[in-house]
């Protein structure tokens, strides 16, 4: 397709009705159709989906989407399919459709009906759709959450790792690659897996210029230290992370103790029960939610004030990923994290089961939550710089917001002058 020929803004409006490109939008889609292999890196809620959805429908043939969790395909051909009148304009091929349901996936792909083809990874290496895919128009595949690709990334498939084999088998079609993790590490590794050194990169800012960054030594007042900091956010909604489900159910009866409004989340609560204290953390029945890494995945409350730590995260990349629930109005969200460095040795001793391999990167990333916590520099600056993004500690936007920069500790050079 020739790109002077559509206006990809009419498209936009038309499909989805917004007037406007959010971010790098504009400029990833104009590579996409121009057959450019192509590497996208933005946060999350960056408005990464509509990257490869508009292309694929204003294209020809049918973009395959390789996704790694079913309930996330599902969401988005729902919602592909509200802006249409073709139901078959969006497909999840997967091993729960019955034989009838694939025929009619088939049927609707031949027919150039469908415009997008969610695919497990599990799924896509099947020989039986590998032969049909071959048989029909392919306009690219996309690959979203393209850091599963990577062991150095938060959730690393293997099943990712033969996907580049299987799109050559597919044909010689452009690939797309998505995530929100910003480490130069993860993105070799994508770049390299999926061969494609060639793409067009398209890499946005990770800075959150809203959030205050604040790492306080964790001590055995941690609980009253918590407790005071939620009063002095009265009425505020925030979550608090812990690593184990024992300190999700304490820390949320002390809190409750002390006549603050709170509820535990952790996977070993039943489902209903999750839901329920979801729902109201969501609704505002309560101010605050303990929980597990478990929650958080896909909660998009606008309005969450702090995150705290009571435990400290297992890297940097999960920490930008829990406080990024903080502020997504744009108001301020404050990043409390607690600190000790017995915390780290217990997490070490936790990982001495894992085989040599996933330690040794285990280790290093913890290495760098360690100096996070212990620098004397902007913690904006240290973070963004583990993104490989540059950030100026004194003009960059929300420059003064951390503890670091407000509040520089004394250099001991600078006490030792003062006794002189
Ligand atoms: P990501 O995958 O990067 O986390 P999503 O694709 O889920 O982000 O999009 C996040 C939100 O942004 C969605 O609610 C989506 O509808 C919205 N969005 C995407 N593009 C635009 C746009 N151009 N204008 C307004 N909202 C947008
Ligand atoms: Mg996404």
């Amino acid at each position: 397709m020739n790109l002077d020929e559509i206006d990809i803004h009419k498209e936009l409006k038309k499909f989805f009705g917004f007037s406007q490109f959010k971010g790098l939008q504009e400029h990833v889609i104009k590579s996409i159709i121009s057959k450019n292999n192509t590497f996208v890196i933005m946060p999350t809620g960056g408005g990464k989906s509509l990257c490869y959805q508009l292309p694929a429908l204003i294209q020809e043939g049918t973009a395959i989407v390789v996704s790694p969790l079913i309930a996330l395909m599902k969401n988005q051909v729902d919602a592909i399919r509200s802006l249409s009148s073709e139901n078959g304009i969006a497909h999840v091929l997967n091993s729960s459709l019955t034989k009838t349901e694939i025929n009619q996936v088939k049927k609707d792909i031949t027919s150039g009906i469908t415009k997008l083809l969610y695919v497990a990874p599990e799924s896509l290496t099947k020989e039986e759709y590998v032969e049909f895919l071959q048989s029909v128009t392919i306009s690219f595949v996309a690959i979203d959450e393209a850091h599963c690709i990577s062991e150095w990334g938060h959730d690393f498939r293997p099943e990712y790792r033969n996907l580049k084999a299987i799109i050559k088998l597919i044909g010689d079609v452009p690939v797309i690659g998505l995530t929100a993790t910003a480490t130069p590490k993860v993105q070799e590794d994508i770049l390299k897996n999926l061969d494609m050194s060639d793409a067009t990169t398209f890499k946005a800012s990770f800075n959150r210029p809203s959030l205050f960054y604040e790492v306080r030594t964790k001590t055995k007042n941690i609980e009253s230290d918590i407790i005071r900091f939620i009063k002095q956010h009265k009425g505020k909604s925030g979550i608090i992370y812990c690593l184990s489900r024992k300190k999700v159910e304490e820390i949320a009866e002390v809190l409750q103790v002390n006549g603050i409004s709170a509820v535990p989340y952790h996977a070993g609560l039943d489902a209903k029960t999750r839901a329920k204290h979801q729902d109201m953390f969501l609704m505002e029945d309560v101010d605050v939610v303990v929980a597990t890494i478990a929650f958080g995945m896909g909660i998009d409350k606008p309005d969450v004030r702090f995150v705290i730590h009571h435990d400290i995260p297992k890297s940097l990349e999960s920490y930008y990923q829990e406080t990024g629930r903080a502020g997504r109005d744009g108001g301020e969200g404050h990043c409390l994290a607690y600190y000790s460095y017995k915390d780290v040795e217990k997490l070490e001793k936790f990982m001495s089961g894992k085989p040599v391999a996933e330690q040794e990167i285990g280790f290093a990333l913890l290495q760098e939550v360690v100096a996070y916590a212990e620098t004397s520099m902007s913690r904006r600056k240290f973070l963004l710089h583990y993104f490989g993004e540059e950030f100026d500690s004194e003009t960059g936007e929300g420059a003064d917001m951390d503890d670091n920069v407000r509040n520089p500790k004394v250099k001991v050079e600078a006490k030792e002058n003062v006794k002189k």
